[in-house]
């Protein structure tokens, strides 16, 4: 009676029963598997392609395709895409992006956010699955734009022969290749099975707890570079809650971000069209905001005598920083124009040209003082 008080919500055995099935036979049998039999290379191999196809499923297709739009895609990676989410098991598309629009509508909020962190890292991970809770109630009113996609309707509507498929048969079939389909089914189905869920659980467990804040605070999201390493790129996920459409998550070129690299090839073999990006000069207004909130933090602890100055210097300087930004991003806006309507020669001849280059050179000088001022409160 007292445990029913303390949740009136109903348990999910079906969940429950994937889960622990799941993960006994990932933990037990695929050892004692390898211990008397071993698998094959040509196994490790297609565990490789077949993780891949199910993260990158999940986080180019559920994630940054269905639930965002930061991008428009074909149908054969829409497809593929489709038959790797069955594959991962995370439930249809419908579902998914029903669920996960709602988690950056109300992020954080405990009743309404499906998987919140604010009700600790196992709920955020997986314990949100396990009950009937509310905030996963789904009304569909949020993706109707997504049932106006054949792919969607379709993965919708034959889920379950499509997961069961792709878990055991196709894991069985691929094992026969090398003579051991008890291998492949242990190895390709269960095993990559409990690995893709768990990785993608990552995201909403840890990437909102562990990692730094350098876009915004009014989410408990993270960037968390490890993270990214384990799923695909979206372990950075501060940027990706303060800039939900765009199709990256590493916005830097150097950060690890699959997900952002396959749309990219994607576009180039002209599969995937309309990749969305947040200007340059927001994202970096951003980080100067939160740098200037981080400063001022470190100013009020450790200069109590002359804080006041601190704070007034940090402030006109990031007001200059802004206002040089702001002109300069108007200056390439109007470079962009005049390319766009084949003015290139006007526009080398234009003062803008120069106009141009002094803004950018005053904004650079202006970015180096920003970042030893704000350095000094690091
Ligand atoms: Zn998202
Ligand atoms: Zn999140």
């Amino acid at each position: 009676m007292k445990q029913q008080q303390q949740h009136p919500t109903p348990r999910r055995f079906d969940v429950l029963a994937i889960f622990t099935s799941t993960s006994l036979v990932a933990a037990l049998g695929v050892p004692w598997h390898g211990i008397t039999h071993g698998y094959h290379p040509g196994l490790w191999v297609l565990l490789g392609l077949m993780l891949a196809w199910n993260g990158l499923s999940i986080t180019a297709g559920y994630h940054r395709l269905w639930s965002h739009k930061a991008y428009s895609a074909h149908l054969l990676p829409r497809l593929i895409f489709a038959l790797g989410g069955a594959l991962a098991v995370q439930n249809s598309i419908r579902n998914w992006c029903a669920d996960h629009r709602n988690h950056h509508r109300h992020t954080d909020d405990p009743d309404l956010d499906p998987y919140s962190s604010r009700r600790g890292l196992w709920y955020s991970h997986m314990g949100w699955m396990l009950r009937d809770y509310p905030a996963t109630t789904k009304d569909y009113s949020n993706i109707t734009d997504l049932d106006r996609d054949p792919v969607v309707v379709w993965q919708h509507k034959h889920y379950a022969t499509l997961a069961l498929s792709l878990n055991l048969l196709l894991p069985l079939a691929l094992g026969w290749l090398f003579n051991d389909p008890m291998g492949g089914l242990l190895l390709l189905g269960f095993f990559r099975l409990v690995i893709g869920h768990h990785t993608t659980f990552l995201i909403n467990s840890l990437a909102h707890a562990w990692g730094s804040q350098p876009y915004s605070d009014q989410t408990s999201s993270r960037d968390n570079p490890l993270i990214a390493l384990l799923t695909y790129g979206e372990g950075y996920h501060n940027f990706h809650h303060t800039f939900q459409w765009d199709y990256r998550n590493g916005v830097r070129w150097y950060h690890f971000d699959p997900t952002k690299w396959l749309i990219k090839a994607l576009s180039w073999c002209q599969l995937a069209h309309h990749l969305k990006q947040v200007a340059p000069e927001k994202i970096e207004q951003s980080r100067a905001k939160m740098q200037l909130a981080y400063a001022s933090a470190r100013v009020r602890q450790s200069r109590p005598s002359n804080k006041e100055q601190w704070l007034n210097l940090l402030e006109a300087e990031y007001e200059q920083l802004v206002h040089s930004l702001n002109a300069w991003a108007l200056c390439r806006q109007r470079k962009l124009e005049l390319k766009t309507a084949k003015l290139k020669q006007r526009w080398d001849e234009t003062e803008l040209h120069h106009q141009l280059q002094e803004l950018e050179s005053n904004l650079n000088r202006q970015r180096r003082h920003w970042r030893l001022l704000t350095q000094q409160f690091a």
